[in-house]
């Protein structure tokens, strides 16, 4: 049996691998992407995947865009929450613009992805919800308070999920990722990345694969009694 995934931003950076990583153990993947068309485009060129756009913040069109997949590929088994942004500034300096952009998009738009496809997980008795959380959901971070606040909500929002979906055949996890060498991190001005490399026990940023591995194993049916967990992935830089 092929079961079904969606994975949001799964076009670019861990998304990606985590697509990738989904299809080489047997998925068929849906992979979202908010505006990159030419990363979309050479990502479908490369591994085949198909990629759809649709913002995750908008819950109308997350409904339109689910239901289109569906219709390709079938119903949605294995959800992958894992589009996200940052619009960091210390608090001070923080626009209620940039608070709106990250709230909607981490946290709303976690419950846009997950909400459409609920429903049919508990009618089939079967589904795998994984939320791709962070290490500043966990600890904090100066200039994230936007960022982190959601990043700790999307915890509260897999443990919830855990006990509602645990009769249903439906598990709920979230992985929350230290620093993993994609745009978002690589966005970041060099000396700053040092700084980061030099608090991580590991001595070196994770790979998207480091994530994808672990979401592989959450899908998994045999992972049924991992239910509301978060999985840590961060070198040891913090330890929970
Ligand atoms: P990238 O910036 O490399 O990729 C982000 C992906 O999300 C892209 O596919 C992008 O689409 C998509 N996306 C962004 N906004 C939206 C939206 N509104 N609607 C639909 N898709 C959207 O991010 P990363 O791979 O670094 O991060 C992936 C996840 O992992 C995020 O949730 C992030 O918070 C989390 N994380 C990342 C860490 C890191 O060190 N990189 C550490 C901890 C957590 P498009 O290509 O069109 O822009």
């Amino acid at each position: 049996m092929s079961r079904v995934a969606l994975v949001t931003g799964g076009s670019r950076g861990i998304g990606a691998a985590i697509s990738t990583a989904l299809k080489d153990a047997g998925y068929h993947v849906a992979a979202t992407y908010a505006g990159n068309d030419e990363a979309a485009a050479k990502f479908t060129e490369s591994t085949g995947i198909k990629t759809y756009k649709w913002d995750v913040a908008d819950y109308d069109a997350s409904k339109a865009g689910i239901a289109k997949v569906e219709a390709d590929l079938g119903p949605i088994e294995v959800v992958v929450a894992n589009a996200g942004i940052t619009r960091d500034a210390p608090f001070h300096k923080m626009t209620p613009d940039q608070w709106h952009e990250v709230i909607n998009t981490n946290l709303t738009g976690v419950f846009n992805t997950i909400h459409p496809i609920w429903p049919g997980m508990r009618e089939r008795k079967f589904g795998r919800v994984v939320v791709i959380s962070s290490i500043n959901g966990q600890k904090g971070q100066f200039a994230q308070v936007n960022y982190a606040a959601t990043k700790a909500g999307d915890l509260g929002i897999v443990k919830s999920l855990a006990q509602e979906g645990a009769r249903a055949g439906i598990t709920a996890n979230a992985i929350c990722p230290g620093y993993i060498a994609t745009d978002m991190v690589m966005a970041v001005p060099e000396k700053v990345r040092e700084s980061i490399i030099a608090q991580i026990p590991a001595g070196r940023l994770g790979e998207p694969e480091d994530i994808a591995r672990a979401v592989v194993f959450l899908a998994a049916d045999d992972s049924s009694f991992i239910n509301g967990s978060t999985i840590t992935a961060n070198g040891a830089q913090y330890l929970t």
